[in-house]
């Protein structure tokens, strides 16, 4: 596991790959030697309105060692501090990270990988699935606000396979859960990741169509209509 260290980093570009995505690409001499597996984020120091200074997390969505490069993606949606942050980045300016931070990463051993979850889990999601072995087949079921998020997933290998949902038409939600939850559990293993109630269905269901709850690595990343905490995680678990 690598050891999370602080990292002074600067903005190296911003640039909005939907229209409520935005990648941010960080650099500093710092990611000299940096080391992570797929499925790490980084907390970032971001500042609140009466100046202190919360942790807020994501994904590394991918890291070009020899560029020094390393990219974030962040859904633009609320009104905390890690999307005003988010808003106000341009090229420069300076945020201190600690990491790499998180636990959860592929299980070499699952005969399938699924992946779960809203627009806040597509970054891990994409970062993992480009690593799983050839042969090896992967699906991810991203729930987003409009047919307009979708991104590209360069997949190699047909077995790769990407299923939207849609928050803003049809069965959001509900189509998600129960399109996830239709594969047979195998000996897969899923990783589920979003909002607090929308990871809490997708374990729910998973468990009862019959995955064993060490088959599932479960993360809540956001809670609906609530602050995360200081340290940059919901106050309630998945
Ligand atoms: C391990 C981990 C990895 C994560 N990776 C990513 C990632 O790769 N990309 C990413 O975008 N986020 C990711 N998140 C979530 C992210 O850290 C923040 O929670 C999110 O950006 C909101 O932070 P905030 O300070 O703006 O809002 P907060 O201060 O936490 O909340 C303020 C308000 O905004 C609302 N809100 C927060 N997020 C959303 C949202 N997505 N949609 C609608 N309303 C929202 C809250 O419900 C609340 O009402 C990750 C979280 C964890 C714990």
């Amino acid at each position: 596991m690598p050891e999370p260290r602080t990292l002074p980093l600067v903005v190296a570009s911003v640039e909005d790959v939907t229209p409520h995505m935005r990648r941010i690409q960080l650099t500093g001499p710092s990611l000299d030697a940096f080391e992570y597996f797929p499925g790490q984020d980084l907390a970032l120091g971001v500042v609140r309105q009466d100046g202190s200074i919360v942790r807020r997390r994501y994904t590394i969505r991918r890291f070009d060692a020899d560029r020094r490069l390393l990219d974030v993606e962040v859904v633009m949606h609320g009104d905390g501090p890690g999307i005003q942050w988010a808003r106000a980045a341009h090229r420069g300016l300076a945020v201190e990270a600690i990491g790499p931070r998180g636990k959860i990463g592929l299980d070499q051993n699952a005969s399938w990988h699924l992946f779960a979850g809203d627009a806040t889990a597509l970054p891990g999601a994409f970062a993992m699935m480009e690593t799983v072995s050839a042969r090896v087949r992967a699906s991810a079921y991203l729930l987003v606000a409009d047919p307009t998020e979708r991104q590209r997933f360069d997949a190699a290998d047909p077995i790769r396979t990407v299923t939207w949902c849609y928050e803003n038409s049809g069965g959001g939600r509900d189509d998600l859960v129960a399109a996830a939850a239709a594969s047979s559990p195998d000996a897969g293993h899923a990783y589920l990741a979003g909002e607090v109630a929308l990871v809490s269905a997708l374990k729910a269901a998973l468990l009862g169509r019959g995955w064993s709850a060490d088959q599932v690595s479960a993360k809540a990343y956001w809670n609906r209509g609530r602050a995360n905490a200081g340290h940059g995680e919901p106050e309630i678990k998945a």
